[in-house]
């Protein structure tokens, strides 16, 4: 089989993975989550014309001649309805928010005025009529959609939700996925310290990769390198909407992972891809209904190297997920930095360099985070972004403009551009 490209590869996973049903969830809980419905406005707001200031609501007509004094006839608070018609001469003190009297076609602000007596005040400004009212309905009219289907709830978007009072929203499902590490060579975070064995970091570092997402994983643990226990770890990961496998995936004599998926009926679509790190990826589809589960199980089978396989996860595993949540900002956002120092590189693999970021006059500078083994996962820990190495590069020079995908958390795109 040939290498695909990330790019080639993340396309071939997303025409397999599909957004998930919805379910409904309140609405103190759906920070992060996607809408499945349309959502549309159950009200006008504001409902009637308000004041946008605290001042007085006038005639504008009154005030052809300024400054004017006019008798005040009564206060409209914020919750009040004016009880009065504000004729010739007149005018209401209104406070942000309360409804317009009759007769009013505009409002001071109190900076504009000066009170001479509870009964009379001096405006000192001319107006239009309308000024600093807020009319009924502009900031959402009774029926109108006011948020789409596949909308991530932000903190905003919760407000606009309270607003048109869904109390309770429907969302799309969030995948269920387990992590499962394999080698002999691995020890768990509980065992005590063997100094022959290597500490099991991938299940955890990918663990927070999805939590990241806003996933609660499941850790199923470490499976030996023996055939007959990995059909069993890897049979009960099989149950689940999405299955992590760490490890095993080489073309050693004892990288099982890949013959017993496909012994038990997973359909491997890719196991090769070309970049640095992370070049033994797999990924593959158990289709529905097999292994006691009504719908597809997506399978990626990740590089054991701990830097490799969390770059893989976010080139393949975080784009799936958002898929499937129902976000259509699937990639991590790209942005363009300069590169602070020379990098080598030898053509034929996409290499993603953990890079550290500085804000600078007009943009970014990325610099290495230092020694960039598959295996030193402390490049990785330290690092802002990927910066993306073409594969036909021959090294890059210092003061290179280079794509970098951001490693925060929250912020996402909808395509992946970046040129490899
Ligand atoms: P493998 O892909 O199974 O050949 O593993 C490649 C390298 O990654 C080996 O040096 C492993 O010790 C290391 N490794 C595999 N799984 C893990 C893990 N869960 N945590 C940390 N290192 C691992
Ligand atoms: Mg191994």
């Amino acid at each position: 089989m040939e290498h695909l490209s990330v790019t080639d590869a993340q396309q071939c996973i997303l025409e397999f993975v599909k957004t998930l049903g919805a379910e409904p969830v309140r609405l103190e809980q759906s920070l992060g989550r996607v809408l499945a419905d349309d959502v549309y406005a159950n009200r006008d707001l504001p409902p009637y014309d308000v004041s946008a200031m605290d001042g007085y609501a006038v005639r504008s007509a009154d005030l052809a001649l300024v400054p004017a004094t006019l008798s005040v006839i009564e206060d409209i608070k914020a919750g009040d309805m004016p009880a009065k018609t504000v004729h010739a001469g007149q005018c209401a003190r209104i406070m942000t928010g309360a409804p317009l009297p009759a007769g009013a076609d505009a409002v001071i602000r109190v900076e504009d005025t000066r009170a001479s007596s509870e009964t009379e005040v001096q405006i000192n400004v001319a107006v239009k009529p309308g000024n600093d009212i807020r009319l009924q309905g502009e900031a959402m009219r009774n029926g109108d959609a006011v948020l789409a289907a596949g909308t991530e709830i932000t903190p905003g978007i919760s407000g606009i939700l309270a607003t048109v009072k869904s109390a309770q929203v429907r969302v799309h499902r969030r995948p269920r996925v387990a992590i499962l590490s394999t080698g002999n060579e691995l020890e768990d975070i509980d065992d005590p310290v063997d100094p022959d064995k290597i500490p099991n970091s991938n299940s955890y570092a990918l663990m927070a990769q999805v939590q990241a997402l806003g996933i609660e994983p499941d850790l199923l643990g470490i499976a030996r390198d023996d055939p007959a226990e990995l059909a069993e770890y890897l049979q009960r990961g099989l149950k689940f909407d999405v299955l992590l496998v760490s490890g095993g995936t080489s073309v050693g004599v004892h990288d099982y992972v890949r013959p017993i998926l496909e012994s038990l009926g997973v359909q491997m679509k890719f196991w090769r891809v070309a970049m640095k790190p992370g070049h033994p990826v797999a990924f593959g589809v158990l289709p529905g209904n097999a292994g006691g589960n009504s719908k597809d199980t997506f399978i990626f089978g990740l590089p054991g190297n701990p830097v490799s396989s969390m770059v893989c996860f976010e080139q393949f595993v975080s784009p799936a997920l958002r898929r499937m949540m129902g976000h259509a900002r699937i990639h991590r956002r790209t942005i363009s930095a300069r590169l602070t120092h020379n990098l080598k590189h030898q053509p034929g693999r996409t290499e993603f360099v953990r890079v550290t970021l500085k804000s600078e006059e007009g943009g970014y500078a990325a610099t290495s985070t230092g020694a960039q083994g598959s295996g030193m996962l402390l490049s990785m820990a330290r690092a802002d972004g990927l910066l993306v190495v073409p594969s036909d590069s021959a090294g890059l020079a210092g003061g290179s403009m280079m794509a970098v995908q951001l490693l925060d958390g929250t912020v996402f795109q909808e395509d992946a551009i970046f040129k490899e």
